[in-house]
C-alpha cells in the first residue's frame, strides 16, 4: 500500500506525510512513485507479447515528474493541447509515441504537432479532417491520421458510458466513419494510420469497453476491406479506480476483454489511460484551520479548497478523508463536512464524514492523483498547492508552491 499508517502516522511509502506538511507545508499533493510504477507494470504485464504502446493520457496529471516517471518507463502520451504538447516534450516524451485527441485542436497546436513529428492526430469531426489536411499542405508534410470514432454503445445496456454516446461532442458518427475513411485516404496530404475510440471515464465493469472494441474491430474490418490499411486501433483509457466502495475489475481483466473482443485481428493496439495510472498513487494533504461546531453541521474548514480539488464541487464526487494520526480503533469521533476557505457553498471536499480533529491536525484526501492538481484554479487569488513525490524514504519537491506575486505577474495596470 502506498499510503498506510505506520507508528500511529500516516506514511507515504515511507515518509510520515507529517515531515512532507512540516517540510513543504499545506495544503500539499503527495505522490507516491511506487504506486505510479505498479499501475503501469500492471498495465503493461496485461498487454505483454502483443503489439501494443501504452499512451498515458496527460490531462489527469500532467507534473513533468509524473510524465518523466512514466516517459522512463517505456509509456508513449495522449494530449489534447499544444500545452500538453510542450509538457511531454519538456520531461523527455517521445514524440513518436504522442497521440493529439481533442475536439478543438487549433491551426498552431496542429502545426506545432506536425513540426515535432508526434504519432498520430486524432480527428474527431469533418472539419479537422479538412483543417489538418491544409495545416499539413502548407508544411509540406504528411500528416499521420485516425478517427476518433463513436461507437454509439447503447446506452440501456450500458448506462455508466458517458462519451462513447451518439449525443456528445466526441468522435465521428458511426455511421458517418467509412465515408470519412474514404475521404481521407484520398488525400494526399494525409496518411491514415489507425481508428480509435474512447467510450468515457470511470468503468468498473470490462463488458461496455469490450462491447465498443467489437463493433470498432468491426468497422476497421469494412474499413479495410476498402482498401484502406490501418496500422493500429486505439481503444481508449476509462477504467476506473476505488474512490469509495467501487470495485472496478482488474486492469488484466479489461485488457483481456477488449483484446479478445478483437477476435484474431491482429496489429498493433493502443491504450490510453489516465485515472488509473496516477489516482490512488496520490492525496491531497491539508490541515485543519478551525473547527466549527454547529446545529444542524459540524465544520472542518481546512487549508485546501475547490480550487485544489473540484471533483467533488463539480461531479460531487466522494473522496475518502483520513485523519494523519491514526485513529484510535472504536473512537466514534464527530460528524463534520470537511470545507474550504472559499466564498462559495460549493467549496466542499467531503460531507457527513465522522471522524476525530482538532484545530492544526492534518488532513489525507485520498485518490486525489488524477484530476486534481491537472484542474486546479486560482479562485480567490489562492496561490496553486505545492507538488511532492515520493520514493521510498525520500521526498523531493517537484513543484513549488505558487507565490502571491505570480498570481498577478502578468498582469498590468493600465496608463
Ligand atoms: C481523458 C481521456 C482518456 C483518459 O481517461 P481516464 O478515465 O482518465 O482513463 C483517454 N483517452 C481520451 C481520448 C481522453 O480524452
Amino acid at each position: 500500500m502506498a499510503f498506510a499508517y505506520r507508528n500511529g502516522t500516516l506514511c507515504a511509502e515511507q515518509v510520515p506525510l507529517e515531515d512532507i506538511a512540516r517540510r513543504f507545508g499545506t495544503p500539499c499533493y503527495v505522490y507516491s512513485r511506487a504506486a505510479i510504477e505498479g499501475a503501469y507494470g500492471e498495465f503493461a504485464q496485461a498487454l505483454h507479447g502483443r503489439d501494443a504502446m501504452l499512451c498515458y493520457s496527460v490531462k489527469a496529471n500532467s507534473n513533468l515528474a509524473v510524465l518523466a516517471l512514466l516517459a522512463r518507463l517505456g509509456a508513449g502520451f495522449d494530449i489534447v493541447s499544444g500545452g500538453e504538447l510542450a509538457r511531454v516534450l519538456a520531461a523527455g516524451g517521445d514524440p513518436r509515441k504522442i497521440l493529439f485527441s481533442g475536439v478543438g485542436k487549433t491551426k498552431d497546436e496542429i502545426r506545432l504537432a506536425l513540426e515535432k513529428n508526434i504519432y498520430c492526430i486524432n480527428l474527431e469531426s469533418a472539419a479537422e479532417l479538412e483543417r489538418v489536411a491544409a495545416v499539413a499542405r502548407e508544411l509540406g508534410r504528411r500528416a499521420p491520421v485516425a478517427f476518433r470514432v463513436n461507437p454509439d454503445v447503447d446506452a440501456r445496456t450500458h448506462p455508466y458510458i458517458s462519451t462513447g454516446l451518439r449525443e456528445n461532442k466526441f468522435g465521428v458518427a458511426h455511421r458517418d466513419a467509412e465515408r470519412l475513411y474514404a475521404k481521407a485516404a484520398a488525400m494526399p496530404a494525409l496518411e491514415v494510420i489507425g481508428i480509435g475510440c474512447h467510450i468515457g471515464s470511470q468503468l468498473v465493469d470490462p463488458a461496455p469497453l469490450a462491447a465498443a472494441v467489437e463493433r470498432l474491430a468491426a468497422l476497421a474490418g469494412r474499413i479495410e476491406a476498402a482498401g484502406i490499411r490501418l496500422r493500429h486501433l486505439d481503444l481508449g483509457g476509462g477504467i476506473g479506480i476505488r474512490y469509495r466502495d467501487e470495485t472496478p475489475r482488474p486492469v488484466r481483466e479489461f485488457v483481456a476483454g477488449a483484446l479478445a473482443a478483437l477476435g484474431d485481428r491482429r496489429g498493433s493496439v493502443i491504450f490510453d489511460p489516465g485515472r488509473s495510472m496516477v489516482g490512488n498513487a496520490g492525496v491531497l494533504l491539508t490541515r485543519v484551520e478551525y473547527v466549527k461546531p454547529g446545529e444542524p453541521r459540524n465544520f472542518l474548514v481546512v487549508d485546501a479548497a475547490m480550487n485544489d480539488l473540484v471533483r467533488p464541487a463539480l461531479y460531487d464526487a466522494w473522496h475518502e478523508v483520513r485523519t494523519v494520526r491514526e485513529p484510535e480503533s472504536g473512537a466514534p469521533g464527530t460528524v463534520y463536512d470537511i470545507v474550504g476557505p472559499i466564498c462559495e457553498t460549493g467549496d466542499f471536499l467531503a460531507k457527513d464524514r465522522a471522524l476525530t480533529a482538532r484545530e492544526g491536525d492534518l488532513l489525507a484526501v485520498m485518490s486525489s492523483g488524477a484530476y486534481a492538481m491537472s484542474m486546479a484554479s486560482n479562485y480567490n487569488s489562492r496561490p496553486r498547492a505545492a507538488e511532492v513525490m515520493v520514493q521510498g524514504r525520500a521526498a523531493e519537491l517537484v513543484r513549488a508552491r505558487e507565490s502571491a506575486e505570480q498570481l498577478f505577474a502578468l498582469e498590468r495596470i493600465p496608463g
